[in-house]
């Protein structure tokens, strides 16, 4: 990974409506977003050259700014055309798309009634979310001492920066144990998801995933299934508690970073990587790049 800010680099994003140049796109430091989370964003991959499933992203950000109170002031239409034009003008073949939208500065404190809504979107390249020679082999997770929030305790279907508060922590203490992600549970101590990815376990040739309730319903998720599905495979969707982690074969992670990745071992559970998530691996790549319709 290059060693080069992500503040510091060259190009251009798109801001307001405008291209800026890179190192020009800042925020004043008394801005609503940055002290009181009112900011969502999204995350997408570009695969030669163009960006995968765009429109589901885009009506994601719109609906995540409309949990947290604040509409957008772009269409979807023009936010994927912007989207479109800054992955173009970056000059990107394989590579990653941040939009992002907050609350300005027009008022400082928790109420932001007459805020102004601010949006940027940047694009830059980028490879593979987790260490390529771990991927195939699978990634090791950790438990997280922290839970995804209850329904009535957080705007959890929107894809809010405060969101990942927790996941940051999570992440930080699974990296200082050497573990590359942690395991989330929810509220009710049922399996959830990774800090930034969707999780799915194989067992007698059934995949099993927790229900989104609490958590992101992931697009890559939502396409792993309809892969898997293609295949006869069966899905549940379900209540999972930990202590089934032992009965499953197999686990693997979703998410537009994580794309499918391998997980060889949570806590003390080890899995295999096995023939049903080399096969949706294979898939969603293919699919990805247009070789799977
Ligand atoms: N959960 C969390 C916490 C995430 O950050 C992500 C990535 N956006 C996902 C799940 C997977 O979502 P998607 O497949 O839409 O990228």
């Amino acid at each position: 990974m290059s060693l080069l800010p992500y503040d510091q680099r060259d190009g251009v994003i798109w801001y307001n409506g405008e291209f800026v140049p890179w190192k020009d796109a800042k925020i004043h430091i008394l801005t609503h977003g940055l002290h009181y989370a009112s900011c969502v964003f999204e995350g997408q991959r570009i695969y030669d050259k163009k960006i995968f499933k765009l429109e589901e992203h885009t009506e994601r950000l719109i609906n995540s700014a409309r949990l947290l109170g604040f509409a957008l002031p772009y269409t979807a239409d023009e936010i994927n055309t912007a989207c479109n034009e800054v992955v173009k003008r970056q000059n990107l073949i394989d590579g990653y798309v941040r939009p992002l939208a907050w609350r300005g500065s027009e008022m400082m404190g928790v109420s932001a009634q007459q805020n102004s809504i601010h949006m940027a979107i940047a694009a830059w390249e980028w490879g593979a979310y987790f260490d390529r020679t771990e991927l195939l082999k699978g990634i090791r997770l950790t438990m997280s001492e922290w839970r995804r929030p209850a329904p009535d305790t957080s705007p959890c279907q929107s894809k809010a920066a405060g969101l990942y508060m927790i996941c940051t922590l999570s992440k930080h203490e699974a990296e200082m144990k050497g573990y590359a992600d942690a395991l989330m549970l929810d509220y009710r101590g049922q399996v959830a998801e990774a800090t930034g990815a969707n999780i799915f376990f194989v067992k007698d040739g059934a995949l099993h995933t927790p229900t989104p309730d609490c958590f992101l319903n992931g697009i890559t998720r939502r396409t792993v299934i309809g892969l898997a599905q293609a295949h006869g495979i069966e899905v549940i969707e379900r209540a999972i508690f930990p202590d089934e982690l032992e009965g499953f074969e197999q686990c693997f992670l979703t998410g537009s970073a994580a794309e499918v990745t391998p997980v060889s071992e949570i806590g003390p559970t080890r899995f295999e990587v096995g023939a049903i998530t080399k096969t949706l691996f294979e898939d969603y790549t293919n699919l990805v790049r247009g070789r799977l319709t």
